[in-house]
This record gives structure tokens, C-alpha cells and sequence, in this order.
């Protein structure tokens, strides 16, 4: 079935979340009460049952349920209603003002995630008013703290309501829709990297720096990571990511399709080409663990040689690998009894979604609708969203924004000037409506 909005359901959209970014939810502190008020009073005005509870003073998480007929269990639009911090001075249009400029809504949170948020509300809001039944209910659940870890948002929720894990399905933000170079592509991710962050600390002789030993906690330091950085992890092909090249395959250079329709031979084979192909950072962050080293402390004064340095280095894993292996290996890369490598955060590590369920099907279906032929890929996804916290029951997450954007506008994304064309707010919450429509039946 295909959808044929109105212009003034278009207006609608546009408007609810021009208002919606106006409500600054940066975390910390959160402040999603107020978000959580707002929505509530647009869902309740429809007759839709919302609840709100909080998890502390000012913060708030929203579940709303559109009743089906019970065939089947419910599927969840989950959205966070909090967002990072936005350095005004730096934006060309005040980031909580909810502007529109040259045919883009601008503002923090159109792309991560209120924008995502209102499509799945509206799509929510079209099905109660054209009186359509669900087969399924369809649950509207937009939490706090998504930026900070979800601990009082996600997590919360999944503590105090385990049915909420008694689903069908999820969707997320995390993948969408990409346009580069006149053609578009959708990337529905079904898994994430597992995160791991460690700390490495060195220790020496201190003294004066007039007299300088070796080795130092700094030197020592230095050397581990130098002998991080040069390690060469080996690649690792998911099958989520041999998927992934198969579909996209016929959007690479012609002398990469072959070996991109069949990664897993490349890798069997070794294949010369592969080491060109995983040397663009994005294939080689879905083949590979990586080790950026984010932050380094040693020493306050000029001649003083201090007696410890230390290192913190964000580890994102393939999926599968246990991060207490990983840690083993670190230690044995940097072989030092003066460096001491930890793990300060372990990340969930659940099994990948996959691909072939309704589900999946019913998001190619409309993207399909509206725009013809393009390719539908699962995806791993680099970073981390709540979806983690979902998989790790077994749920299957399927993280979509069914926005197009080329990566320019992509880079927006916790970055200055984020913002969304008004005719991708169209084409989104038509798509959106159209997986919530082919869903049924
Ligand atoms: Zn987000």
C-alpha cells in the first residue's frame, strides 16, 4: 500500500518538530521531562495511551501504545529525546531555534534523533487518524540519556519493564539512506561494534629533566603505544558484513565489484585487491578492531620527569569478540611488566540481528516505494545506540533512518549546523508510515 500524505500532514510534521527542537534536551543534564510533556500532550490530544515516568528530578521516559489486534507480538519505534551539547558561537543559526533556511529545517537533533523521533510519531498519529488496526501493537518509546549511556533511559526502562523486550522487533536510529555521487543506498544496521575502553599506564624513575634516564613512564609509554598503533590487527569478515558488500557491490568501482560480490573468497584467496579495498577508514572500521588513542596525561612541569604516564584508548570491536581476549592481546602487543593495560568499560556484546525476518522485509518494501530499484543493505554499524541493550535479549534491532543524506550532511551529526532538507522530513515519514503499513499483513 502505498501512502498519499497532505501537504498538511507535511506542514505538521515540519512544525511538531521545529517545536520539538526548540525544547534544548542537551545531556547532561537531560531536561527530557520537558520533551516528554510535550509529546505526550500531541499523543494524548489523539487518544493514543502515553506514560511518562522518571527516572530522576527533570529527566523522563515516554512509552505510548497504539492497540493492535494481537496477531503477533507488539514492535517498538524507539527515539531518544536527549542531545549532545551544541557550541552556538560556532552555528550559523542559533541551534535551539528550530529555523528553516534555503529548504533546511536546521538545528541540534534533526539527524540524531528528534527528527527520526516525530516520523515515528507521525507515522504513529496516521495510523490512529485514517482508523487503521494494527495487527500488532506498536509501541512509541522515547527515552532519556541515549547521549550519555542510557542508563537512566533504555536501561532504565528494560529493568523496571521486561515485557518491553517481549517484541518482535525494534527500530532505531543508527543506519538510512546515503547519496553519493547521484546514486542513494540504504543502510539498515543489524549489528554494532562492541565497545572497549582501556587505560594504559606507564611507570619510571622520576627526577630532574637536566639528567634524563631511560627507559621513563613516559618513554615506556610511548612505546606501548607506538607498538598499538603499529600492530597490524588482521581483518575479520562478519557474515552481516559479507552481506553488506554483496548488495553494494554494484556501486563500486568495476574493478571492485568481483571481489566485493564475494568478499568471503577474497579473504580465503587473500586477495591483492582486499588491501586497497579495507584501507577506506569506513571498510576497514566494519573488518577490523580499532585502538584510537583519545587521550594521554603525564608531567606538569617543564623540568620535572614525572613518574607516571598514562593513556586512554577507545577499542571498538567486531562483533563476536570478547573484550577480556581482546585486553589479553593488548598485553601481549605491548609486553611490558612497568604498562599496565585495563579495561575501564567492557561494552555489550550481543549476536548480530538478522536480515532475513518480516521485519527487514517490510523496510525494503518501503523504501522500494519510494525510491525504485535502490539497494536495501544490512549494515554493521561503528558506534553504539540503545539498540545494544535490546539485542542482548534477542530482540531484533533494525537501526534506520529512512533520511537520505549525502555524507557531507552526515559529518553534521554532533558536529555545527546540523540539519534536515524539508523534502527529506517528506520523503522520511513516507517511508516511515509505509514500514509501519507493510508490517501488516
Ligand atoms: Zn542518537
Amino acid at each position: 500500500m502505498t501512502t498519499n500524505i497532505s501537504p498538511e500532514f507535511l506542514d505538521e510534521t515540519v512544525q511538531t518538530l521545529r517545536e520539538y527542537i526548540r525544547i534544548d534536551t542537551t545531556n547532561p543534564p537531560g531536561n527530557e521531562g520537558e520533551a516528554a510533556r510535550y509529546l505526550k500532550t500531541i499523543l494524548e490530544r489523539e487518544g493514543i495511551e502515553t506514560r511518562v515516568e522518571e527516572p530522576a528530578p527533570g529527566r523522563a521516559n515516554l512509552t505510548a501504545t497504539l492497540k493492535g489486534k494481537g496477531e503477533g507480538r507488539p514492535v517498538i519505534l524507539l527515539n531518544h529525546m536527549d542531545v549532545v551539547q551544541a557550541e552556538k558561537e560556532k552555528w550559523t543559526v542559533p541551534p535551539f531555534s528550530g529555523e528553516i533556511r534555503d529548504g533546511y529545517l536546521y538545528g541540534r537533533g534533526t539527524l540524531d534523533m528528534k527528527g527520526m523521533g516525530i516520523l515515528e510519531l507521525m507515522a504513529l498519529l496516521y495510523l490512529k487518524r485514517e482508523g487503521i488496526t494494527p495487527d500488532r501493537d506498536i509501541i512509541f518509546l522515547a527515552v532519556a540519556d541515549e547521549e550519555t549511556g542510557g542508563v537512566m533511559g533504555a536501561k532504565w526502562m528494560l529493568d523496571r519493564h521486561p515485557e518491553l523486550l517481549k517484541v518482535d522487533g525494534v527500530i532505531n536510529e543508527g543506519g538510512g539512506g546515503v547519496l553519493d555521487n547521484g546514486k542513494s543506498w540504504y543502510e539498515v544496521s543489524t549489528s554494532q561494534k562492541v565497545l572497549c575502553q582501556v587505560q594504559i599506564s606507564a611507570k619510571g624513575e622520576g627526577g630532574h629533566a637536566s639528567v634524563p634516564k631511560e627507559p621513563s613512564a613516559i618513554t615506556r609509554l610511548l612505546d606501548a603505544l607506538e607498538k598499538i598503533r603499529k600492530h597490524p590487527f588482521p581483518p575479520v569478515l562478519i557474515p552481516t558484513v559479507q552481506e553488506y558488500y554483496r548488495r553494494v557491490a554494484p556501486l563500486q568501482k568495476a574493478a571492485w565489484q568481483p571481489v566485493c560480490q564475494d568478499m568471503e573468497g577474497a579473504f580465503r584467496r587473500d586477495d591483492p585487491l582486499l588491501k586497497e579495498i579495507l584501507a577506506d577508514p569506513i571498510n576497514h572500521t566494519m573488518t577490523h578492531h580499532t585502538a584510537a588513542i583519545t587521550v594521554l596525561r603525564a608531567g606538569e612541569k617543564v623540568n620535572v620527569i614525572p613518574t607516571d604516564a598514562t593513556a586512554r584508548v577507545d577499542c571498538r570491536l567486531i562483533p563476536g569478540t570478547d573484550p577480556d581476549d581482546f585486553l589479553d592481546a593488548l598485553k601481549e602487543i605491548v609486553d611490558d611488566p612497568n604498562v599496565a593495560v585495563e579495561g575501564t568499560f567492557k561494552g555489550i556484546n550481543p549476536p548480530p540481528t538478522p536480515h532475513d525476518t518480516p521485519l527487514f522485509h517490510a523496510i525494503e518494501k518501503a523504501v522500494d516505494l519510494h525510491d525504485p530499484g535502490a539497494i536495501v543493505t544490512p549494515h554493521l554499524v561503528p558506534g553504539a545506540t540503545d539498540s545494544r541493550y535490546f539485542r542482548a535479549a534477542g530482540v531484533p534491532c533494525y537501526d534506520f533512518i529512512p533520511f537520505r543524506l549525502p555524507i557531507e550532511e552526515r559529518m553534521r551529526i554532533h558536529g555545527i549546523d546540523e540539519r534536515v532538507s524539508i523534502d527529506n522530513i517528506r520523503f522520511g515519514v513516507e517511508v516511515m508510515i509505509d514500514i509501519l503499513l507493510n508490517m501488516e499483513g
